[in-house]
């Protein structure tokens, strides 16, 4: 498969990193996912806005126009002839001495970006995953989309080890988001999902399924609510670029709600779905 190298679109082989990349040494980085359905790529201008937004957090310059980065990753997607799967795509600070502080002189950012065959998690969307609480131990700029994700890395790595499919990640008694997904519970016909802070990634899904609630009249209520008020939710939701509108059925073995995919979860996942470019049913 071919890979984007900064403005280039070479073969996997050719690609070279060097072993002082910012990016390998200190995560000195940014990324995104997206996915493509059918050949389109969903939500395509968000994902690189955010891009940007997070390049400009963390003072690293990507050399390109949007326009650019645009037209690279399509051409990428057409060469590799994606039908439905996900681009990743990281920029990193480049390769220099390895210090701490930026590099003085000017080094310019290394960009890669590969594209991946998916597909739909249709049985986990019908039947819902399992949960458990781990606390949030990250750092407090959980808005940047960086490529630091060791404590992401860990809550995910203690969900999968007691069998559950994503991390509820908790600071202290507030809910806040997934290991790399962002939270909602329903309660009384009302969503409830954390504000958008430096406590959680501003998720592009988050933003999809906001528009989706006010499309089928589902009030939301952008407030933390606690591990306690999670449990009693009628229905919890993760979601993701990659898991969508995923059904969470239980959270440390306790069931939410009747243990099942909920009736207005369900409703989300179908406003998600016409959403979808020539999409197929969940
Ligand atoms: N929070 C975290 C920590 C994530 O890693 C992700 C997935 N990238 C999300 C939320 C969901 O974001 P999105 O819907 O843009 O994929």
């Amino acid at each position: 498969a071919k890979i984007l190298w900064n403005d280039q679109i070479i073969n996997e082989e050719e690609v070279k990193i060097g072993y002082e990349d910012r990016g390998y040494q200190f995560g000195d980085g940014i990324y995104e996912v997206i996915k493509i359905y059918n050949g389109n790529v969903f939500t395509a201008t968000e994902h690189i806005d955010r891009l940007y937004e997070s390049a400009d957090k963390i003072q690293l310059v990507i050399p390109y126009t949007k326009d650019v980065m645009h037209k690279m990753l399509h051409e990428l997607i057409e060469l590799n002839e994606v039908q439905d799967g996900q681009i990743y795509l990281q920029v990193t600070r480049g390769t220099s001495p390895r210090q701490h502080n930026f590099p003085t002189q000017t080094v310019e950012s290394v960009l890669t970006a590969y594209t991946k065959e998916t597909t739909r998690p249709l049985a986990q969307l019908q039947n819902g995953v399992k949960a458990c609480f781990v606390e949030d131990i990250r750092w407090l700029r959980c808005d940047i989309k960086s490529l630091n994700l060791l404590g992401n890395v860990l809550a995910k790595q203690e969900a999968i080890s007691k069998d559950c499919f994503e991390a509820v990640l908790h600071r202290g008694e507030t809910v806040t988001e997934g290991s790399s997904s962002n939270m909602y519970g329903i309660k009384d016909g009302v969503l409830y999902t954390h504000p958008v802070s430096n406590l959680i990634l501003n998720g592009i899904t988050r933003k999809v399924i906001l528009d989706c609630c006010k499309e089928v009249g589902i009030p939301v209520v952008e407030e933390a609510f606690t591990k306690q008020q999670a449990l009693e939710m009628d229905e919890f939701i993760m979601s993701s670029t990659n898991a969508e509108v995923m059904p969470i059925i239980s959270i440390d073995g306790h069931a939410i709600g009747n243990g099942k995919r909920g009736e207005l979860t369900e409703k989300i996942q179908q406003a998600f779905e016409s959403k979808i470019p020539m999409s197929i049913g969940v």
